[in-house]
């Protein structure tokens, strides 16, 4: 591959700790993006020379497979977070934990929840990731992509579909770029009180101790996937290195040596039985990344 400026590039990169399952896999390139011009002049390069991308956030909500004919790209240079008044605005590549602080930091709220998101902004918004009754569009005002044509533009929350853990940005092969929040004057100590809770919260109730995913299906409309699948009987169920999690049965963690196919295995295996059992059809939160 030729050297292009604001990128850094690593060949036969190991993704393991680059995705929360810690699933071997590798890509045939992994690039660090330093710089927005990098990026574009690297994707016009990429649709030139035919070489398939891939845009990793964090590694969070996906399962992927072994190896990656083409290139993982990075958003790592994408990490400016500015606050004017009670206007919060993120490029991509932020972590939700760093997000969610500095608007604390600020006195302002309504991002609290996001502090025990361990994925990108980027990630986040293409998901609309939430938690305890908030998601990322809840207060979201615009968002900047790149799109298919390699142009910058600017998208209000508006004019995007958007529901529960889910929008229509998938699927679209634009990239996010920076994110933008309209959040309510707070008190940092109130904040920080909220947060702690529910940090304990977590720490009681999630396997944090093993690399998962986060929740594996969404919530059934005015249920829970995992009461459906602990009823199931299927708390602890293992298959190869994945198992339902003995401490919360919507996780699947990895004991060690789990492949994608013991995951998308078990993940099937869960699915026709809540189905058989309770006639729910669970819908998946996770996404299966297909590189074929
Ligand atoms: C312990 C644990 C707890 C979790 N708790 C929650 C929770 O409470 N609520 C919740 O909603 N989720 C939760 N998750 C899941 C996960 O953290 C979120 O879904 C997160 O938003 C994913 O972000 P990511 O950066 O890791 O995305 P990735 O997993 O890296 O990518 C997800 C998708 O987004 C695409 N993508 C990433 N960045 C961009 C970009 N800049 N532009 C375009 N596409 C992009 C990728 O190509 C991929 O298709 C949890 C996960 C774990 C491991």
């Amino acid at each position: 591959m030729k050297e292009i400026k604001g990128i850094k590039i690593s060949e036969n990169a190991s993704l393991k700790n680059l995705n929360t399952y810690k699933l071997e896999s590798h890509a045939k390139y992994l690039i660090r993006v330093e710089t927005l011009e990098g990026l574009i002049d690297l994707l016009k390069y990429l649709k030139e020379s035919n070489i398939n991308y891939f845009i990793l956030g964090a590694g969070s909500n996906i399962i992927i497979d072994e190896y990656f004919d083409g290139a993982v790209i990075k958003l790592d240079g994408l990490r400016k977070i500015e606050v004017k008044d009670n206007i919060i605005t993120s490029e991509a590549g932020v972590m939700m934990g760093a997000l969610s602080c500095a608007s604390m930091d600020h006195n302002l709220t309504g991002l609290e929840w996001a502090i025990n998101i361990p994925g990108t902004v980027g990630g986040s918004i293409v998901g609309n990731a939430g938690a305890y009754k908030s998601e990322m569009f809840d207060s979201l005002v615009k968002i900047k992509v790149l799109d298919e044509n390699l142009e910058i533009k600017e998208l209000k929350k508006e004019e995007i579909k958007h529901t529960y853990r889910h929008t229509d940005l998938k699927g679209k092969n634009w990239i996010v770029l920076e994110a933008t929040f309209k959040l309510e004057k707070g008190n940092k100590e109130e904040s920080l009180e909220l947060v702690k809770d529910r940090q304990e919260r977590r720490n009681k109730t999630q396997p944090l101790d093993m690399p998962s995913a986060g929740s594996v299906f969404r919530n059934p409309e005015g249920d829970h996937a995992g009461r459906l699948i602990e009823e199931a009987g299927l708390k602890g169920y293992q298959i190869g290195g994945a198992s339902v999690s003995t401490k919360h049965a919507n996780f699947i963690v990895n004991t060690g040596n789990a492949t994608s196919n013991d995951i998308k295995n078990l993940i099937e295996l869960v699915h026709s039985q809540v189905k058989e059992k309770f006639n729910v059809d669970l819908v998946l939160e996770q996404e299966i990344i297909d590189w074929k």
